[in-house]
């Protein structure tokens, strides 16, 4: 059997900040473990500043874990102090005017990159309108000349998505790629998604704070809730959407907006004990949501959650989870 494209086994990343003579330690991400499939779409989502970007690092091999493995196909990428396997990923990041050079071309932006990769010359300018036809930027000629300040957002993060899958990929992290685009083009950037996976078997781990277009573009894949570091639901996204288990999701589900208002009336907020997130450096103990979680007792101030498969492909991270009321999206509906 072929091995996952990416795997994280109990992956954890502390960084350490110096202030005022004092060092504090930020446990930005604390064992996790998942595994991206080949062709998969996997959604990651959680509040900003959870960990889901140093995540999508660690997971490239742009950041080296504090302790845990990261495996590409199969193979341990961390050899000693470096990188041993080459690169099978790709990263596509929010600000797309930060991910291309100002001053070169959309041709000079895709040329380069192409030669590197092996295509011949003479081929260049044909592979180069490929692309462009690809990912929607056409007429292709019309664009050749353009600088990224020539753009709007959707056209520049459509050059990303085409400089990145030059060098054919196995994933792409794809960190909030919508968030800085208008929103009547972002549908049309999570179609492009879905056509280089249902085309090329791109596999995605789409890290996102957006229930909604996680949903849309994960429909057939999964998704992973992540709360202050720690992954704490996951598993196949319909049936997570649809029996969110851990009061945390819940949370987030329960306000998030939903088109047709008459289901909209029925979904009350979930109350919260405490709306703010605890200080980074001052973790809570045992489960990390009992500052916040309605439903917390005496064992989650002491335990932290073991993260458990409750149902197939369904995994939950909280003690009381037989005790937690039943959150049924369709239902409601
Ligand atoms: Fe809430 Fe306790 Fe479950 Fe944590 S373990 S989510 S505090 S009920």
């Amino acid at each position: 059997m072929t091995p996952p494209v990416l795997q994280l086994k109990e992956v954890s990343m502390v960084y350490v900040k110096k202030a005022f003579l004092q060092k504090i330690c930020v446990e930005a991400v604390t064992k996790v473990s998942l595994e991206l499939r080949d062709n998969e779409i996997l959604a990651l989502v959680g509040e900003t500043g959870c960990g889901k970007s140093t995540l999508g690092r660690i997971a490239l091999g742009l950041l080296r874990p504090t302790s845990g493995k990261v495996l590409h196909l199969g193979t341990d990428i961390w050899d000693g102090n470096s990188r041993k396997s080459r690169f099978i990923g790709q990263i596509v990041h929010q600000d797309s005017y930060a991910a291309l050079n100002p001053v070169r071309t959309v041709y000079q932006t895709l040329r380069a990159p192409l030669v590197r990769y092996g295509t011949k010359h003479k081929d260049v300018d044909e592979e180069i309108r490929k692309l462009l036809e690809f990912v929607g930027v056409t007429p292709p000629d019309y664009f050749l000349n353009k600088y990224p300040y020539h753009l709007s957002g959707g056209m520049r993060q459509r050059i990303v998505f085409a400089r990145s899958i030059i060098p054919k990929p196995k994933f792409i992290v794809a960190d909030e790629p919508i968030s800085m685009i208008d929103p009547s083009l972002r549908l049309s950037i999570l179609d492009l998604m879905m056509r280089l996976n249902e085309e090329f078997g791109t596999a995605f781990l789409y890290i996102t704070h957006d229930l909604a277009s996680a949903r849309y573009l994960a429909r057939r894949g999964r998704i992973a809730v992540m709360y202050l570091g720690e992954i704490v639901e996951m598993g196949n996204l319909q049936e997570v959407f649809e029996k969110a288990k851990h009061p945390y999701f819940q949370a987030l589900l329960s306000v998030a907006p939903i088109p047709d208002p008459r289901a909209a009336r029925k979904i009350r907020p979930l109350k919260l004990k405490n709306v703010e997130l605890p200080k980074a450096g001052e973790l809570p103990s045992g489960c990390r949501f009992h500052t916040r979680c309605p439903y917390a007792r005496k064992i989650c101030t002491e335990e932290p959650p073991r993260l458990r498969e409750v149902e197939k492909d369904h995994w939950v991270a909280c003690h009381l989870i037989e005790e937690v009321p039943k959150w049924t999206l369709a239902l409601e509906r």
